[in-house]
Parts: C-alpha cells; sequence; structure tokens
C-alpha cells in the first residue's frame, strides 16, 4: 500500500531517468502516518539518541519520526546552509561533486545515530553522510530510507563498509 502511494515521474530529472516522487506518499494521510508508524515500530528499541536526516526529503521523514521517538532531530545539509560552526564531507556525483555539512555540536560522541533519507540510489550521499556522522565520534545505528534501488547498489555498498540498511520498499 505504501509503494502503491510513491509516484514513479519519468524522466526526471533527466531524460531516462525515473524519478520516484514521495510527495503524493506523503500527501496521502494514511500512508504518512503508516510510512512514520512503522518507521519508528523498528527502531524504538534500539536505543537511538538522535535522529539525522538528509537535505531536503529526509527532513520532512525524520522529524516525525524523531518527534514520536521523543528524540531531537539534527539536519545534515547541503554546503552553506547551516548558520553555525560545520564539518563537511565531499563526495562524488555522477558528474561533479557536493558535500553536505552537519553543526560540529549536533551529534556527541558516543551517540547512537538513526540517519534518514528517502531513497538510496548509489549510496554516494548516505556513505558521506555516515563517515561525517562518524567523524564526530557518533555510532551509526542503522541507515533507514523509503525507498531503496537495489539495482543501482547503494545499499550493497553500505553494507559493504559495515553499515546496516533498512529500506520500506524496493523499486527496480
Ligand atoms: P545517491 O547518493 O545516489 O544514493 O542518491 C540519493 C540521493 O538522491 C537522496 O538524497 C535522494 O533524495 C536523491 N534521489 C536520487 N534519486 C531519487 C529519486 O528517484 N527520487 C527521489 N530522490 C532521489
Amino acid at each position: 500500500m505504501l509503494k502503491s502511494l510513491i509516484r514513479t515521474v519519468p524522466h526526471y530529472p533527466h531524460q531516462g531517468i525515473m524519478f520516484r516522487d514521495i510527495t503524493t506518499l506523503l500527501k496521502d494521510p494514511a500512508g504518512l502516518r503508516d510510512m512514520v508508524a512503522r518507521i519508528v515500530a523498528r527502531y524504538q528499541d534500539m536505543q537511538i539518541d538522535v535522529v539525522a536526516g538528509i537535505e531536503s526529503r529526509g527532513f520532512i521523514v525524520g522529524t516525525p519520526v524523531a518527534y514520536e521517538l521523543n528524540l531531537g532531530f539534527v539536519p545534515i545539509r547541503k554546503r552553506g546552509k547551516l548558520p553555525s560552526e560545520t564539518v563537511g564531507r565531499d563526495y562524488e556525483l555522477e558528474y561533479g561533486s557536493d558535500r553536505i555539512e552537519i553543526h560540529v555540536d549536533a551529534i556527541k560522541p558516543g551517540d547512537r545515530v538513526l540517519l534518514v533519507d528517502d531513497l538510496i540510489a548509489t549510496g554516494g550521499t548516505a556513505e558521506a553522510a555516515t563517515k561525517l556522522i562518524e567523524d564526530m565520534g557518533g555510532i551509526v545505528v542503522e541507515c533507514c530510507f523509503v525507498i531503496d534501488l537495489p539495482d543501482i547498489g547503494g545499499r550493497a555498498r553500505l553494507e559493504g563498509q559495515g553499515q546496516k540498511v533498512f529500506a520500506l520498499c524496493e523499486f527496480e
């Protein structure tokens, strides 16, 4: 049911890309509730200290999860967006590179962190985020996504680095 609420937009943002669009899931009251509830159920007994979400759809998914778990939420943002002192990580994109950043005081050494984003494709973004969290002394308990695209290999890439990965649904 959750998967059927996700819209596929062909050729966005480029020719040949099948964009998996969660806005249709977010707009559906039962779908939104189900998405959050399923993630919360998985993590409520995993002694998470903080939920970290990757800009921007990771904010939408991660914040209600943190709220329901009675935890705080930490944004991991694209370059130059966070107002206070940051640490960052560069990562490769298909064309060029990008950088994600986090506030230096957002994660304390030993914090058990749940990392959240809407989708994992190559895993490059999530890999940079896990390294950023570990740079700060945090422990990534699991990387949680609404959607996994297993054929692209991001999950295997993260698992190959010893990370645990969970996704609510998969698309080819
Ligand atoms: P990766 O770094 O290749 O794993 O790409 C994942 C990042 O790109 C996530 O932050 C996603 O939000 C975004 N992304 C890539 N493809 C899609 C898609 O089809 N739908 C929504 N977001 C996507």
